[in-house]
């Protein structure tokens, strides 16, 4: 069964089996993501995700055993705060509330906890506190990252050229639009490249050589610091529903394993 859990009673969350039970923590963000999509972009499909994957399991697995917790709107963004609009936890402060949810959800006896990530600037805080609540507490805590966008069919949605698609842009402005078309202003939409790094072969953004960006670094072709990678002009709710539908999909199996799994 998945359930809300704050639709629970106390006397409905007594009866759950919460040894076997994963707590899906959804954790978004509340930044810029440019002109043209919402700074709740990462919340707003943090609280939409889990919709998709409840659809997904329970074709799976009709009895899969999960609780999806409230959206945590808030978490490290460190990367946009100097965008008007971007708030920020530090990362201490971000670490503390999720190691207290952490206990809180193993004091009353949970043993597997899930985090959703859909902002990628929460990850390295997830990864580091997921390892300190197995070794405190002996809590599984996965961390699952919710947009498939190295599959082949989400990077079918993203237009000829727009090479540098990533933060704000096309594909996370069309899962806006398919979630709430009217929170999507596509008619002020700006692209960005990182300026810096364009014509490097080594050293960028992000992969094996690179260095923790800043929102700066991704200019329009005029220089002007624009905060998103790519170019969301091609954005539409068809590409957002594929890639929302196919990033659910893409997480069915290892939550399948996060059910089975005991070291
Ligand atoms: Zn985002």
């Amino acid at each position: 069964m998945i359930q809300y859990y704050r639709e629970l009673t106390r006397l409905e969350m007594e009866q759950i089996d919460r040894e076997r039970t994963i707590v899906l923590i959804p954790l978004g963000a509340l930044e810029q993501h440019g002109n043209q999509a919402p700074l709740g972009t990462d919340g707003l499909i943090a609280d939409t995700m889990p919709r998709y994957l409840k659809e997904e399991l329970l074709a799976a697995d009709p009895d899969f055993p999960m609780l999806i917790f409230p959206t945590i709107p808030i978490g490290l963004s460190t990367e946009h705060k100097n965008f008007c609009g971007s708030v920020t936890l530090k990362p201490d402060t971000y670490y503390h509330m999720l190691y207290d949810i952490g206990a809180s959800l193993a004091h009353h006896g949970f043993k597997k906890i899930a985090f959703l990530v859909c902002h990628g600037g929460n990850t390295p805080i997830v990864q580091v506190l997921s390892r300190e609540l197995r070794s405190d507490f002996g809590l599984y805590a996965f961390i699952l990252s919710s947009g498939a966008f190295s599959h082949p069919d989400v990077k079918a949605t993203v237009s000829p050229g727009n090479i540098w698609d990533f933060h704000g842009g096309e594909m996370e402005t069309s899962m806006v639009m398919a979630i709430d078309p009217s929170l999507v202003k596509l008619d002020t939409a700006e692209a960005g490249v990182p300026a810096a790094f364009v014509n490097n072969k080594s050293l960028l953004p992000y992969g094996s050589v690179s260095i923790s960006w800043m929102g700066e670094d991704w200019k329009t072709v005029e220089g002007k610091p624009i905060g998103i990678g790519g170019d969301p002009s091609g954005a539409t709710a068809e590409k957002g529903e594929i890639i929302l539908r196919t990033s659910a999909r893409a997480l069915v199996q290892g939550l399948l394993e996060i059910r089975d799994f005991s070291s």
